[in-house]
């Protein structure tokens, strides 16, 4: 019995990680050395929004795990003021990836296997408006149409492979208003401190952040129902203008409509809240969380189970969810015929966008995918989008596993398909630059929404 206990805590502790090292990007070679991705294992971020200097400061510290020895790898968009890494000042080099597919930074001293901390502060720049009733407008909105627009945009990060157990830790100094948080973290105080502690399964892409003077928004707080028996906390909001309740009443209506048809197709809502902020504009997707508008929240809402769910470790895996949400926009059309392909899953391989063929030539990749099941006899596609949900879920994969494992599922070899149409061994329908949901959005239009 102690045997298979110890063996039992054993295993416990290598699975914490274990995903995190299989997804872990290869490390290359740079002017100095080997810059190695690790292991971030946790990060506690103190961010300090200061109404009297109109300036907010984050102090990131982070505690990692190097596999391999070399120069660590993070990102942060904004330039590091201070970096001390295991006690020491260093620097850190802004460098492109080897195809220059995108740019990341690395600490110029090397590490050890094992082990370490780093102690990063950088300003915060973005999508942050000290407002003159002298409280604070900052949100962390992320985006996967361009490179480094997820959390790195505004904190020092890791690429979105790595699932870290994070922690905000907020001051607000001066402000003469009370701040609202919305969040999809715990809210608890520490102090003067406003402590966030999120799920450790989140990642760079999971945290939706936004926190606003009182009276600039309004919200209604309620709950669903699961049909796990769960009563989930929910929150829609509006910024302040020319809304009423009435359409207060209809968001709610509406993500109550959205939730039932999501928890019917694919099972009990995978997160512990839900919070919907309608901006009436562009579309993003966090974990139980959107930025939307009317039209696009059953696409982001979808995504709680696809991408924020069944999570994308890549780039070339981004495609995949977006392909599934346009699908269910779409009605879940069906066709065995599918003419064209797309290289969704072949860009280079440090590459952290989604390929926008998603959206249509994606979704009709997944309708192509339906039709042919179901002409096997094997009951379409919907039933394998649940079996990823109920096995899959909470854990970045590459779009081979999501393959493999519907090649199990079926007991159909399925790589053909997904080499012919997502690898680009066909003839390539050129991704258009398509109208969808999650409109590109400069921080200056992304500013208004604040
Ligand atoms: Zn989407």
């Amino acid at each position: 019995m102690k045997y298979f206990i110890l063996a039992g805590l054993l295993s416990g502790a290598v699975f914490a990680n274990s995903n995190d090292l299989i997804h872990r990007p290869k490390s290359f070679p740079v002017t100095g050395g080997q810059a190695v991705f690790v292991d971030f294992s946790e990060a506690v971020y103190k961010i300090t929004y200061d109404a009297t200097t109109k300036k907010a400061l984050v102090r990131a510290e982070i505690s990692f795990d190097a596999p391999e020895a070399g120069l660590p790898i993070f990102d942060t968009v904004q330039t590091p003021t201070s970096i001390i890494l295991d006690g020491v000042k260093v620097d850190a080099v802004e460098a492109k990836t080897p195809s220059r597919e995108t740019t990341l930074r690395y600490v110029n001293r090397s590490v050890s296997v094992g082990s370490h901390s780093m102690i990063i502060e950088v300003p915060l720049n973005e999508l942050l408006d000290f407002t003159s009733e002298q409280g604070v407008k900052s949100a962390f909105w992320t985006s996967d149409l361009s490179e480094r627009e997820f959390m790195e945009r505004y904190l020092p990060a890791n690429f979105e492979f790595d699932q870290v157990k994070m922690t905000y830790m907020i001051k607000f100094v001066g402000t003469k208003t009370k701040q609202l948080i919305f969040t999809n973290g715990t809210q608890t105080t520490e102090g003067d401190w406003i402590k966030i502690s999120y799920p450790s399964h989140y990642t760079a892409s999971s945290i939706f952040f936004h926190t606003v003077p009182e009276g600039t928004v309004e919200y209604k707080r309620f709950t669903l129902r699961s049909i796990d028996g769960r009563e989930i906390p929910a929150v829609v909001y509006y910024q302040n203008g020319p809304f009423s309740t009435t359409n207060l009443d209809r968001l709610q209506q509406k993500t109550t409509d959205v939730f039932t048809e999501l928890e019917r197709d694919y099972g009990a809502f995978l997160h512990p809240q839900i919070i919907v902020y309608n901006a009436g504009s562009g579309g993003m997707e966090y974990c139980g969380a959107t930025m939307t508008d009317n039209g696009a929240l059953g696409h982001e809402l979808f995504h709680s189970y696809f991408a924020r769910g069944v999570m994308p470790a890549n780039g070339n895996s981004g495609w995949m969810d977006e392909a599934l949400a346009s699908w269910r926009d779409g009605g879940y059309r069906s066709t065995t015929t599918l003419s064209g392909s797309s290289r969704m899953s072949a860009h280079e391989y440090y590459t952290r966008t989604t390929d926008t063929a998603a959206y249509s030539f994606g979704a009709r990749f997944m309708g192509y995918l339906d039709g042919t099941l179901a002409a096997r006899g094997k009951g379409g596609l919907k039933p394998f989008m649940r079996h990823m949900v109920e096995n899959k879920s909470l854990k970045p994969i590459f779009v081979e596993e999501f393959y493999k494992e519907m090649s199990a599922f079926y007991g159909v070899d399925m790589e053909p398909d997904f080499k012919k149409y997502t690898y680009g061994q066909g003839i390539v329908t050129p991704a258009k630059a398509d109208e969808h949901v999650h409109k590109k959005m400069s921080l200056q239009e992304l500013r208004k929404h604040l």
